[in-house]
């Protein structure tokens, strides 16, 4: 037995994929390998060696450009994804880093959807901006009119779909085709879709991008980035993370491949519970939205449902209140939802946010203060009663 087979279900490959127990002397997990220095026979095997590691083989010769433990994690979410080949990184934001850094040049400019993670945004505005590369913001729900915007000096174009805090769904493939027309690279951190939900190469995009530490890992207990890209983008990918020494720890690799096999389950779990708790949200007065493109109401539903094979449990509502200070003082009350940075994990999380801040293409069209939530693994019974205690007191 040996990795996975494109004709099983996802629900299979995610237990199967990227693992060679024959490989492992028998074991089922892949050992966990801590290296630095790799010894080899001879000069002529170090050549050797050398030789096939630059033509992507798996054979180790130092610990920065790869082990066992790292490569297989990598062959498990390249296969999810049908990639070419992936690359780990020691973050999600070092991966969006590192993966934007390795095809963009002094003078060019990158196309960014506007509802993009914050940090990845900070990281356009400043670092990149140093380094002459500029960064424009476009609507998320621009679909083939972003053609509008791919001018000459445009050589990337980075999604994020649905977007950090407000969840809009961006038609990857209408603005994949129009970056490809004008010869620019497409991007998308799919860290919300998990390699489950949502299959980014096959929808015109070069290089998809996940937070491991998010449902990968699944634990709250690890930092992790991956990205996976087709063949033509992946020696450029490889090569900018061989070129800045980018490389994860053995601990990290081994907990996101542990997280990785139970993914499926556990996305089950969050999607079913979410809804249940989206849809009681919607029906409250003091709720003035919800945020959450798997609600048949929300206006992204209808491109959700035709490219989306599920939702997980990221959502947010807005209060029938602007009042920042009362969404605060709910989130104070809520027993079971913890107030913190992350989400992903099996945990429950509520924090307070307002979209406006991160928005300079469009205006956020705030209808009250933003909560956003990740609905953990907890009876969903339990955190609806959890959430009702907190908005009946407030
Ligand atoms: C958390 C997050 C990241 C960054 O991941 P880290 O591992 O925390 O660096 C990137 N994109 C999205 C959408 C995220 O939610």
């Amino acid at each position: 037995m040996s990795g996975g087979d494109s004709r099983d279900r996802p629900m299979t490959r995610v237990v199967h994929a990227g693992r060679d127990p024959e490989a492992w002397n028998g074991a089922v997990n892949p050992p966990l390998y801590r290296v630095s220095t790799v010894i080899q026979a001879s000069m002529a095997d170090r050549k050797a060696a050398f030789a096939e590691r630059t033509a992507d083989g798996k054979r180790m010769v130092y610990g920065r450009t790869g082990t066992p433990t790292t490569r297989a994690l990598e062959d498990a979410l390249c296969e999810l994804e049908g990639g070419h080949r992936a690359q780990l990184y020691p973050s999600g934001l070092s991966a969006i880093a590192g993966a934007i850094t390795a095809f963009v040049a002094a003078g060019d400019t990158i196309l960014m959807t506007d509802n993009a993670y914050g940090p990845t945004r900070t990281f356009c505005d400043t670092y990149l901006r140093r380094m002459g590369v500029k960064t424009v913001y476009v609507d998320p729900r621009l679909g083939a009119d972003i053609a509008r915007y791919v001018t000459p000096d445009v050589k990337l174009v980075f999604l994020e779909s649905p977007g950090s805090l407000t969840f809009e769904i961006a038609d990857v493939p209408a603005i994949g085709r129009a970056a490809k027309a004008a010869g620019a690279t497409v991007m998308i951190d799919n860290t919300w879709a998990t390699p489950l939900f949502f299959q980014p190469l096959a929808h015109g995009v070069d290089v998809s991008i996940h937070a491991g530490t998010k449902y990968i890992a699944g634990h709250s207990d690890a930092m992790l980035g991956i990205a996976i890209a087709t063949e033509d983008a992946w020696p450029r990918l490889r090569d900018g993370a061989r070129q800045t020494g980018i490389c994860v720890g053995a601990d990290e690799a081994y907990l996101a491949q542990r997280g990785l096999r139970t993914m499926a389950v556990r996305l089950r779990q969050h999607q079913e519970s979410t809804l249940a708790v989206a849809a009681w949200l919607a029906a409250r007065d003091d709720v003035a939205s919800v945020l959450y493109p798997a609600l048949p109401e929300s206006p992204d539903h209808a491109l959700w449902r035709r490219d989306f094979a599920g939702a997980c449990g990221l959502m947010a509502f807005e209060l029938a209140t602007k009042r920042a200070d009362r969404a605060a003082a709910i989130v104070d009350r809520l027993r079971l939802f913890g107030i913190g940075s992350s989400w992903g994990g099996y945990e429950s999380l509520a924090i307070v946010a307002d979209p406006a801040a991160y928005r300079t293409a469009t205006r956020w069209q705030a209808r009250g203060a933003l909560i956003r939530l990740h609905v953990g693994l907890e009876d969903p019974a339990d955190l609806i009663a959890d959430l009702d205690a907190a908005l009946e007191a407030g």
